[in-house]
């Protein structure tokens, strides 16, 4: 069962906008770049995981904090006697190690993984032990999920998941004999959900200001900001995808919360943030989807509960 859902995190939906709004320096793209590449990844992992017979609570996509050093994990399972910690990559083409160390094949050198792994580890049980579950197990492995991926000089860990092996894991996890959980996994599942740590995506987002972006709707499919609006729906002119008109503003408007979550929502800058729709249907679409709060000159909308 799943207590915490994977999904997709702050940092990446902001850089999606970025990089279809403003044009990001090499640097920031690489990063948006491998976030999308990672995010990829976790979701054929999960697709894999929903192979697997045990039963297990499975927490995706956790923050969490010991002796003030942040750790974040791509998947956790509850089991009976064993907490499975799982990293997953979706590095793609050759890589090599060398005295322990991670390289792409053209020679530039990684954070080794396997390190992050055993870090992770520890602090992971270094927790469990002050949550007061230290009788659980911990096992940690290394999953690499991109079918294309060859590591030469590879280490014989048993950790390293490689994809030609992904089958075989998969099916010696389900010969692990089943499980019966009680309250005491659930409560495990749930004091970890409380340490969870919300991250703060902004602070290691490219600097950006309302002038500096590119205003208007873009197509939802291909980024494009050639889009015909109609009455009921806005066709993209590029790819031709369509989406209706409100979902496409209630769309555009969720960008900008995002992108500025202290500024107010107000009728007339979201009339100049849409760009190309009109004051009227601006409103409108404002007044169904947000509550309206301020008076005359003064109002705004706020997010409804
Ligand atoms: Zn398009």
């Amino acid at each position: 069962m799943i207590i915490k859902h994977r999904q997709v995190p702050d940092e990446l939906k902001l850089l999606r906008i970025l990089s279809a709004r403003m044009d990001l320096a090499e640097t920031d793209k690489q990063n948006y770049l491998n976030l999308e590449k990672g995010f990829e990844g976790e979701i054929k992992f999960d697709a894999l995981m929903e192979n697997l017979q045990q039963e297990r609570l499975i927490l995706n996509d956790l923050l969490l904090e010991k002796n003030t050093t942040k750790f974040q994990l791509d998947s956790l399972h509850i089991a009976q006697e064993t907490v499975y910690h799982f990293e997953v990559k979706n590095f793609e083409g050759d890589y090599y190690m060398e005295k322990d160390r991670f390289y792409t094949y053209s020679g530039k050198e990684i954070l080794n993984p396997l390190h992050q792994l055993r870090r992770s580890e520890t602090l992971i049980r270094q927790l469990l032990q002050q949550l007061g579950y230290s009788s659980f197990q911990v096992e940690s492995y290394l999953i690499f999920v991109n079918p294309t991926f060859t590591l030469y000089q590879a280490p014989k860990d048993p950790s390293i998941i490689f994809p030609t092996q992904l089958e075989r894991f998969l099916l010696k996890m389900n010969r692990v004999p089943s499980s019966s959980l009680n309250y005491r996994h659930t409560r495990l599942g749930e004091e970890l959900l409380a340490v969870h740590r919300v991250d703060d995506p902004y602070k290691r987002l490219p600097a950006y200001s309302y002038e500096g972006l590119r205003r208007g709707m873009y197509c939802t499919n291909c980024n494009s900001f050639k889009i015909s609006v109609g009455k009921q729906l806005i066709v993209c002119n590029a790819c031709g995808t369509n989406e209706t008109v409100d979902q496409a503003i209630l769309r555009t408007i969720k960008e900008y919360k995002l992108l500025f979550p202290n500024l107010k929502l107000t009728t007339s800058r979201m009339y100049d943030w849409c760009n190309v729709i009109s004051q009227k249907t601006t409103r409108r679409v404002l007044c169904k989807y947000f509550e309206k709060a301020g008076h005359n000159r003064w109002i705004f909308y706020n997010e409804r509960n």
